[in-house]
């Protein structure tokens, strides 16, 4: 199984029907696969190698997709570069890749200057823009018409098909190897049970595309055969307005993009009938905020997916069917390419209920970490790929995600899952998104802190959050301290960067 497989058959299969749609630009599969084998002949033109490293600092277009399907095609290796990154971070990625080749669009193109200097290795900087090529970059387009088809290098499914640097919610970043196998497993079996997708689907793509989490639709749809949609970047009446114009089907988002889409006020002005499907994960969401979804988008059925880049990424689903009761705050049961297990301290498998690591077997976990032999053993010990997050399994398989083993708060000797004082807050209704962290304290060690975004024009008071909080949560539980401001911090795929809210706390206190 290779990337590309699926592109073959649409365009041998259904040749006129839309692969891709970006603004007006619209083109067939037909025309796609044309496009997709002059893209890796020309890359070739620029000295790409295979097994080289090509990166894509973009947002999100139509190119996006045929740059993922010619990497491959040209038997390289994808590097899809986070958009949110700063110069240092970008050059950090590709300096660590030892990437020779980068596309940028009109908006990227401007860290040029900056990277070309801190980046010996980069050789060719691809302009993927719509506008004239800047002095020094090739153009893309160029390379697309002025090459023969090249045949498809199919890979086996053994083959590392890109380098995926982690979202940096906690640490250094690290480039997580993934094969064809890896991001084929993971994308047909998160499609397999007929919830999501299908060939008649057509899919927006309005969360960044060189994030796995987007990623993994975007594999399950290439696979199926059906259209796909960009907007360059999420914005809500811009992710709305598309909805409606394209009558799309299905979109996977992330929960802060649930968030923002659901309270925006002109929800009800757009037409949002067609959408059928919305997978959505990647970061905890809160109680609140799925209450307001299932509420407002009433004919959409909603999917959960749990994972991570190290696991091409999805690891279990929470069918649209058991959005209901107990179940409805856990993230479903491993999907059926997946297996999981809690692990205890010393590796010991933990009983049903009990919270430990969740760890993840199958052919969806990665190769290893780009470069790391060491961090690569210790993460995936026996075969399991040790997450991270604790958690725990219901007598049924249900997968209950606790929290990030990294953000979890010891406070006064207990422990505190920020995730669940989270959803616990979320509730009330002048709480528009929240964060909690541990902060130092003097008397508790940790003290637990929330960091909370109000919904315009509420001022409920501290003590009125902090008793709505206690109705769920035990005492020790709910945040000492609230703290109110505009915006949370959030990384490229949409996660709150609580690392950054902790260094700024602790900033401000010193
Ligand atoms: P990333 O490194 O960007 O792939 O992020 C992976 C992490 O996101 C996981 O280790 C989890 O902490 C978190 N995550 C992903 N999906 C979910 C989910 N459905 N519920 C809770 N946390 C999630
Ligand atoms: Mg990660």
């Amino acid at each position: 199984m290779y990337l590309t497989q699926g592109l073959h058959r649409s365009a041998a299969t259904t040749p006129n029907r839309a692969a891709t749609v970006f603004g007006d630009r619209v083109r067939t599969f037909a025309e796609q696969i044309d496009r997709v084998a002059r893209l890796a002949a020309g890359l070739h033109s620029i000295g790409v190698e295979p097994g080289d490293r090509v990166a894509m600092l973009a947002f999100n277009s139509d190119r996006y997709s045929e740059y993922l399907l010619a990497v491959p095609w040209a038997d390289a290796v994808l590097n899809p570069v986070n958009i949110r990154w700063s110069p240092v971070e970008v050059a950090y990625a590709l300096n660590d890749s030892d990437t020779k080749v980068l596309l940028v669009d009109d908006t990227f193109g401007a860290m040029v200057p900056a990277l070309r200097p801190a980046c010996a290795g980069l050789q060719t900087i691809v302009y993927c823009g719509d506008g004239a090529t800047p002095e020094g970059m090739v153009s893309y387009e160029d390379l697309v018409s002025s090459h023969d088809p090249i045949p498809d290098a199919r890979r086996s499914g053994d083959a590392l098909a890109g380098l995926f640097y982690t979202g940096g919610t906690t640490g250094f970043p690290k480039g997580v190897m993934l094969s064809h196998a890896n991001l084929v497993t993971s994308g047909l079996g998160t499609v397999a049970t007929g919830q999501l997708l299908d060939d008649a689907s057509i899919l927006l793509h309005a969360a960044p595309m060189f994030h796995l989490a987007d990623l993994a639709a975007w594999v399950g749809q290439v696979m199926l055969g059906g259209t796909h949609v960009m907007v360059p970047f999420f914005e809500p009446t811009a992710v709305l307005g598309a909805i409606a114009k394209h009558s799309i089907t299905d979109v996977l988002l992330v929960p802060t993009m649930i968030q923002l889409l659901v309270d925006h006020p002109t929800l009800s002005e757009f037409d949002t009938s067609s959408l059928s499907r919305v997978l959505y994960g990647g970061s905890p969401i809160s109680a609140g905020v799925l209450e307001r979804t299932l509420a407002r988008l009433p004919q959409a059925r909603l999917t959960q997916a749990y994972g991570m880049t190290e696991l091409a990424p999805v690891a279990s689903l929470l069918w649209p069917e058991h959005h209901v009761g107990e179940r409805i705050g856990s993230a479903g049961r491993a999907a059926p390419h997946s297996e999981i297990q809690i692990l205890g301290p010393d590796d010991e498998q933990l009983a049903t209920g009990s919270v430990g690591e969740i760890c993840v077997r199958g052919g969806h976990v990665m190769l290893g970490y780009w470069n790391k032999p060491d961090e690569t053993a210790a993460a995936i010990r026996n075969g399991w790929m040790h997450t991270g997050d604790v958690g725990y399994l219901d007598a049924d398989g249900f997968l209950f995600v606790v929290d990030r083993l990294k953000d979890m708060i010891i406070t006064g000797g207990e422990n505190v899952y920020s995730a669940e004082v989270e959803s616990a807050l979320s509730l009330h209704p002048s709480v528009l998104a929240c964060a909690v962290i541990g902060v130092p304290d003097g008397e508790w060690g940790e003290r637990v802190h929330a960091c909370v975004v109000l919904a315009e024009g509420t001022s409920p008071t501290v003590e009125e959050l902090r008793d709505h909080t206690r109705s769920y949560v035990a005492g020790y539980k709910t945040p000492r301290t609230v703290e109110f401001v505009t915006a949370l911090p959030m990384s490229g795929a949409g996660k709150i960067l609580k690392r950054e809210l902790r260094d700024a706390h602790v900033a401000k206190d010193a």
